[in-house]
This record gives C-alpha cells, sequence and structure tokens, in this order.
C-alpha cells in the first residue's frame, strides 16, 4: 500500500477530508500517517482501528518516506515545506489545498469532472505537484459545467457572499463568538421593547472596542466584509483575482475554450458555504428553456432549481447546502440589460466540492494508477 502522509487532519478543509475519506472507505486502500505543525508526539483516533501516533510536520526526513503528501495545512507550510523536500530528491506526489503553488508551470490545479483527461495526461508525463482550487472558481465551474460544454460563455461577472469558514477553523469561531457578543448586548429585550433601542444596542456592541475581531478586523456577524484576501496593486483583492486566472488555467488545461471573470469577492456572517451571483455573457442567443437543461444536466452534482420564490428560498441558501455534495444554482434568467446576458445564483459547500473534494479525488486517482 502508499504510504500517504496527511498534513492539516484538524483544520477546517482537512477534518471534512477526513471525514469524506471515513464516508467513502479511503482508509482501507492506504497506509495513512498523519503529520502536525504543532502537536507531534501526540496519539489521535482518525483511523477506526488503531491509535496513531502524530509525526512532526517539520521533520522533512519522516516526509520523504511518504509516496504522497497531502497538505490542507496552507501556503506558509507549502512555501517552508515543498522546496526541502525536492532538494532532498524526494520524488514523491505532493496534493495541496492552498492556493501558493496553483500558478506553478509545474503544478496542475485539479477538478476532475473539468479536467480528468489533462490529469491523466500531466501523470503520463511525470508531473508531481497536484492543488485544489480557490473555492469560488471550483463551485462556479461545476455550477456552469453545462454552459462551458457548449462553450456558450463569452464572461461572468461574480459576486461573492462568502462565508466565515473559508477563512479557517478559528474565524468560524471567532463569528459564534461575535454573534454571542451581540445577542448578549440584547439582555433587555422583550415583546415590547423599542427596536430603535435594540438596534442601537447592537451598533454600539459591534462597534466598541470589546467587541471581538482579532481574525477578521471588523464586525462580521451582523455586517459583511467586502474584502477578502490581500490588496493588489490594480484594485483587484487577490480572491478575485484568483477567480479570472485559476479559470482559465483549468479550462486551458482541458482544451475548454477560457473566458474572462471578474467580480467582487464579499465575506459574509454564513458559517459554511460559499454563494455567488453570476452575471453570464453568453456569445450567442439561447432559448432559457435549453440553458436550464444544460445547466441541470451537466454533471452529477448541480442541483437546479426552478425559479420560482418558494423552492428558491427553500434550496439556494447555505443553510439548504452545508454538509451537501450538490452545488444548487438557481435564479436562472435572462437580464433585462443587454443582450445575452444571464443571471444564475449559485450556492455550495466550500469545503466539500471548494476545497476537500478535489484533492481527495486527485488522491484516489493516485492510489488507483498504483504508482
Ligand atoms: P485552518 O482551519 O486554519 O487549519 C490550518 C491548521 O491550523 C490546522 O491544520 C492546524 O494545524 C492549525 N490549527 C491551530 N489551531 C487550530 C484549531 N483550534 N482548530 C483547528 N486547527 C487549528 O485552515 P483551513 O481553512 O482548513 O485551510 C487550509 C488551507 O486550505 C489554506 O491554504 C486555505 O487557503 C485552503 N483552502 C481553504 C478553504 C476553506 O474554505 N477553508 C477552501 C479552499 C482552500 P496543526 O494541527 O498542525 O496545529
Amino acid at each position: 500500500m502508499l504510504k500517504v502522509g496527511i498534513i492539516g487532519w484538524r483544520g477546517m478543509v482537512g477534518s471534512v477530508l477526513i471525514q469524506r475519506m471515513h464516508e467513502e472507505n479511503d482508509f482501507e486502500s492506504i497506509d495513512a500517517h498523519f503529520f502536525s505543525t504543532s502537536q507531534s508526539g501526540g496519539k489521535v483516533r482518525i483511523l477506526k482501528s488503531q491509535e496513531s501516533t502524530l509525526l512532526d510536520a517539520f521533520d522533512a526526513d519522516e516526509l520523504i518516506k511518504m509516496d504522497i503528501l497531502l497538505s490542507c495545512q496552507g501556503g506558509d507550510y507549502t512555501k517552508k515545506m515543498l522546496h526541502p523536500l525536492r532538494e532532498k530528491n524526494w520524488s514523491g506526489h505532493w496534493v495541496d489545498a492552498a492556493s501558493t503553488l496553483r500558478m506553478n508551470s509545474d503544478a496542475m490545479i485539479v477538478l476532475d469532472p473539468i479536467n480528468k483527461e489533462a490529469i491523466d495526461k500531466a501523470i503520463e508525463k511525470g508531473n508531481k505537484n497536484w492543488v485544489g482550487g480557490n473555492c469560488t472558481v471550483s463551485l462556479m465551474l461545476l455550477a456552469i459545467h453545462g454552459l462551458i460544454k457548449k462553450d456558450l460563455v463569452e464572461w461572468v461577472s461574480s459576486m461573492t457572499y462568502q462565508a466565515a469558514s473559508g477563512a479557517g477553523a478559528q474565524n468560524m469561531k471567532e463569528l459564534l463568538i461575535q454573534m454571542g457578543e451581540l445577542s448578549g448586548s440584547l439582555d433587555n429585550i422583550k415583546p415590547d421593547s423599542s427596536i430603535l433601542d435594540l438596534d442601537k444596542d447592537v451598533q454600539l456592541m459591534m462597534n466598541s472596542e470589546r467587541f471581538t475581531k482579532k481574525l477578521f478586523n471588523a464586525p462580521l456577524a451582523g455586517s459583511l466584509i467586502p474584502w477578502i484576501d490581500e490588496e493588489l496593486e490594480n484594485g483587484q483583492s487577490r480572491e478575485e483575482w484568483k477567480g479570472g486566472v485559476e479559470t482559465n488555467k483549468i479550462l486551458k488545461s482541458n482544451g475548454h475554450k477560457a473566458f474572462n471573470v471578474d467580480g467582487l469577492c464579499v465575506r459574509i456572517g454564513a458559517m459554511r458555504s460559499h454563494s455567488q451571483a453570476l452575471t453570464i455573457k453568453l456569445n450567442k442567443d439561447y432559448p432559457i428553456k435549453e440553458i436550464e437543461l444544460l445547466i441541470a444536466s451537466a454533471n452529477p452534482w448541480v442541483n437546479f432549481v426552478p425559479n420560482n420564490k418558494e423552492k428558491s428560498i427553500k434550496n439556494l441558501s447555505p443553510a439548504a447546502v452545508s454538509g451537501k455534495l450538490s452545488i444548487s444554482v438557481g435564479r436562472v434568467r435572462k437580464l433585462n440589460v443587454g443582450e445575452n446576458l444571464l443571471s444564475v445564483f449559485t450556492v455550495g459547500d466550500q469545503l466539500l466540492w471548494g476545497a476537500a473534494e478535489p484533492v481527495r479525488r486527485m488522491l484516489n486517482i493516485l492510489t488507483n494508477i498504483k504508482l
């Protein structure tokens, strides 16, 4: 059995990955070892059959014993560890959820329902670095897969509504603390309380020094943050930049026609699952009923939601999709502001298809070819 070292298994993405690997019995076909940057030597029961002793994630001599390393630890870890391992002539496969390597020429962004052929070819050519795409990119590509297959897309503008968990486990906890502090500020809530007084209490709390905002640097509960990731010189956030460049890299890798993507990425107070309002410029007039059919039948994960109020409210929300592999796609209609402009709203669990699932499937592709 191949030796697979897993780093970052207790983080947000890593925990979901481990959960999915159990659901799919992936651990039965690999010899799994668990690494930690902070708790090496500790014992954990991740495998059902036995306790595992955590290995030191900074010990290159332990890491190079692995055939495959799968990291959900984050970009700083990748920057620190991959190069020294390659310097030691480690020729194993590195599978990563972090963005660090995505745009490198020796790394492939993996989203196998879209670029499996390209992945197979890259394996044959000896590629060793495999990276899951940005969460909103992978979710968007699967949501509009039907339009991509038909080469119907000229450009996409994506307005995102991204959950706290997109920033990691600690940030998710900070959102919960903020929610608690806001509701704690309302201990005098009564049926006849003045709404203006209650609102004033909330505003005072969220703008006070004692409000917890160590990680987000701003109130997220009861508010939003219109910037995700670093600031680039052209006015885009790095998250917005990723939308365009990663989409193009994934599509081109598999011979699909590439298209431009730009928009605005916003953090909202949802716990889990990212939503996106897409404006899609089609390159030709296409009947709406056929567009709906293309989207609905593109892959097994699209859950097409007819454009009516009842079904949209019920199915197109983080609350409805969190924890599920299906990606809800709805509010599909032609916009009235120009020719061939399509409106689509999509919601998917960014920890599943947006992060853990593409790397889990890549691990399976590698273990199935018995390197
Ligand atoms: P995370 O939740 O912050 O976890 C990263 C590491 O933080 C863990 O492996 C753990 O390492 C350490 N950690 C410290 N205190 C912790 C605590 N109380 N609970 C859990 N972990 C703790 O990061 P993540 O969101 O999983 O992201 C990992 C990588 O995936 C990042 O590069 C991110 O950009 C990328 N990614 C994330 C998402 C997403 O939606 N979150 C989506 C796509 C890609 P030790 O056990 O070694 O201490």
